[in-house]
């Protein structure tokens, strides 16, 4: 069920804008992320086409971004308070890196170092920040409280719903269509939860497509009732939480 290579650690998000093929040579994602492992070197044709070279301006805008995001995204604000409160607090120096990423992916999750990654050559607008900051955060917050094993298809396949089905799904266009029957929305949400899952998967995990959509069928009911924290704990006592899921621009997904 999976690779048995004991040395995984980068959890990727894939880029939504991008069609994201898996490596062939690896298994595990590091590829998508050569800034962690110290590997990354511009290329001398590129920055004399303008194309790299420019990490540091790039580095300086995502970090600035986060920094937004941490002081007035409420939904960023409320994943860290859960966090806390869960006694895994974020420190964003610590925890938050912006580094320079392959174009398949627009964020990940390092277990091993606990650490959120996000791109700053993909996720340039702050949109796509909260997006990533907030999706990353179910990780983190299921690496906290859930012995979450990233190696494990089921538990991987298990917090990619979560995440899909509380940040990224409950802002898409569904909610707002008016004319659209609540049946309509719910299956059209779960659809969604369900691509947006095996996307996520797919970009990390060098497994066929009709197997990782086996995992996620298997272990949805239970992971797509599973709320916490933004449903049950939060949201119920919170204004922010609900202004946030009704403003679907907010979140920089369309
Ligand atoms: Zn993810």
């Amino acid at each position: 069920m999976s690779n048995d290579k004991s040395t995984t650690r980068t959890e990727g998000e894939s880029n939504s804008e991008s069609k994201n093929e898996p490596n062939p040579k690896e298994a595990w994602g590091y590829d998508l992320y050569p800034e962690r492992r110290g590997t990354f070197t511009p290329k001398v044709t590129n920055i004399l086409l303008g194309k790299e070279g420019k990490e540091g301006i790039e580095k300086s805008k995502c970090e600035k971004n986060v920094y937004d995001c941490v002081k007035n995204s409420s939904i960023v604000k409320l994943m860290m308070a859960a966090l806390r409160s869960s006694g895994c607090p974020v420190d964003i120096r610590r925890h938050i890196s912006c580094e320079v990423c392959d174009y398949s992916v627009s964020g990940g999750y390092d277990p091993q170092l606990n650490q959120i990654v996000v791109c700053q050559n993909v996720s340039t607008r702050k949109g796509m920040v909260q997006g990533v900051l907030a999706h990353e955060m179910i990780h983190m917050f299921d690496y906290c409280r859930n012995n979450l094993d990233f190696r494990n298809m089921e538990h991987l396949a298990c917090t990619e719903i979560r995440a899909a089905n509380l940040t990224h799904c409950s802002f898409t266009s569904a909610w707002s269509q008016g004319d659209a029957s609540w049946t309509k929305v719910k299956q059209a949400h779960q659809d969604c939860v369900k691509t947006k899952a095996l996307y996520s998967v797919l970009a990390v995990r060098q497994i066929g497509k009709a197997e990782a959509v086996e995992v996620i069928e298997k272990v949805f009911p239970k992971c797509y009732k599973d709320l916490e924290p933004i449903g049950r704990r939060i949201r119920r006592n919170s204004d922010d939480m609900d202004r946030a899921y009704k403003e679907g621009s907010y979140y920089g997904y369309e």
